[in-house]
């Protein structure tokens, strides 16, 4: 049996016993050597975004060293210390070969930790499709950047992959958690030139300007569109991340984008049945103005092109961590912090020594 901590139903969380996960013949099993909460764990389990569930143990954030490998499993063996993606797709379905992997087995299924399965908050956590969703974890990597390539980087990247940002263009980031801050890294990358950063936290509001802001929005002190159009001579920008607000935030995004701009969203909308688009600034439907959100592609590939960027420091995923913690049973306070969301924290670890 191993411990873990779980979402028991909508709005209730504990520690609860399960059996070991097996591992099947492509399968790996890991135990944690960092762990991060993350704010879908939020939405999931206080806000019920995605349904009902029963002693589901929480988390995808993670490192890991492997406890066992099933027979087909070519690239991994016990012992090896691995970086796990937050999503873990079905390489082989219909789904990843069309491009859509996240959605291996049906809409959102390549998100298979605490969404369809058991995640990893607990003793030991179960990865399917071992070859494809582990990658080794580089000699001497930081273990805060570590984790963060298990979701935080590659969905801030996965926003910007969205919105299509070229060079030279003029981007916004709506929401600039360490989400929308590796958004802000991703734009910079991709050669934006003015990056209009929304948020409020100062100590966000700092990384997003090392991160490559060159602007900061604070949605708190006036209507952001207002805001943005103003500093752009009333032309809006070229492209939009959304990390960050509610139903509402597409709107906004609507009227400050460009005719033939693009608003890439990774935000997970918690709560309300709909989202409005307003007519007239979304061109009565003419105004070429595309709206993709996506939940990101996860798998190997990925995570080990984003650790060659923290390894030639292109980013610096590591200054996410405001708040570490030491042992298992930490999980618990580090979860609270981040539904709690202090003026001070980008991002809790947890460190399993
Ligand atoms: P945070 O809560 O840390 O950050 C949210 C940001 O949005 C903050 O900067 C906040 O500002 C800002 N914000 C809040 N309200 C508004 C508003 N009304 N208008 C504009 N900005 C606003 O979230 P994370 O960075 O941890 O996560 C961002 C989202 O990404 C979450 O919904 C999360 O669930 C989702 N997510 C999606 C994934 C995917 O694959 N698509 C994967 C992982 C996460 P302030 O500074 O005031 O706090
Ligand atoms: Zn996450």
């Amino acid at each position: 049996m191993m411990k873990g901590f779980a979402m028991l139903s909508i709005g209730k969380t504990g520690w609860i016993e399960k059996d070991v996960p097996a591992c099947g013949p492509l399968d790996a099993i890991c135990k944690p050597i960092a762990l991060a909460p993350c704010t879908s764990d939020i939405h999931t389990v206080w806000s019920g975004a995605i349904g009902e569930r029963h002693n589901m143990i929480l988390g995808h954030e993670a490192v890991g060293e492997v406890v066992e490998v099933g027979n087909l499993v070519k690239d991994f063996k016990v012992g090896d210390k691995v970086l796990v993606s937050a999503i873990t797709p079905d390489w082989s379905s219909l789904e990843a070969q069309e491009g859509y992997a996240m959605h291996s087995g049906g809409m959102l299924s390549g998100w298979k930790f605490s969404n369809f399965k058991d995640g990893v908050f607990g003793e030991y956590f179960h990865v399917n499709d071992a070859d494809g969703n582990l990658a080794h974890l580089p000699d001497g990597m930081d273990l805060g950047a570590a984790c963060m390539i298990s979701d935080m980087v590659p969905t801030g990247f996965h926003g910007v992959e969205l919105a299509d940002i070229q060079f030279g263009d003029n981007v916004a980031v709506i929401g600039i958690g360490p989400v929308g801050l590796m958004a802000v890294a991703a734009a910079a990358i991709r050669g934006a030139s003015n990056i209009y950063a929304v948020g409020s936290r100062p100590v966000c509001v700092s990384l997003a300007k090392e991160f490559g802001a060159t602007d900061v929005i604070n949605y708190k002190e006036g209507d952001i569109v207002e805001q943005i159009l103003d500093k752009t001579h009333g032309r809006g920008v070229d492209r939009i991340v959304i990390a960050g607000g509610d139903n509402d935030t597409f709107d906004q995004a609507i009227r400050m984008l460009k005719p033939g701009g693009k608003i890439g969203n990774v935000n997970y909308l918690g709560e309300g049945d709909y989202v409005k688009i307003p007519r007239t600034p979304w061109g009565c439907g003419m105004g070429h103005k595309l709206i993709t959100g996506g939940l990101m592609p996860g798998g190997r590939l990925r995570s080990e092109k984003l650790a060659r960027l923290v390894e030639t420091h292109r980013i610096h995923p590591e200054k996410l961590i405001t708040h570490t913690f030491h042992g298992l049973e930490n999980v618990e306070p580090a979860l609270m912090l981040m539904k709690e969301k202090p003026r001070d924290l980008v991002k809790p670890l947890v460190i399993i020594d």
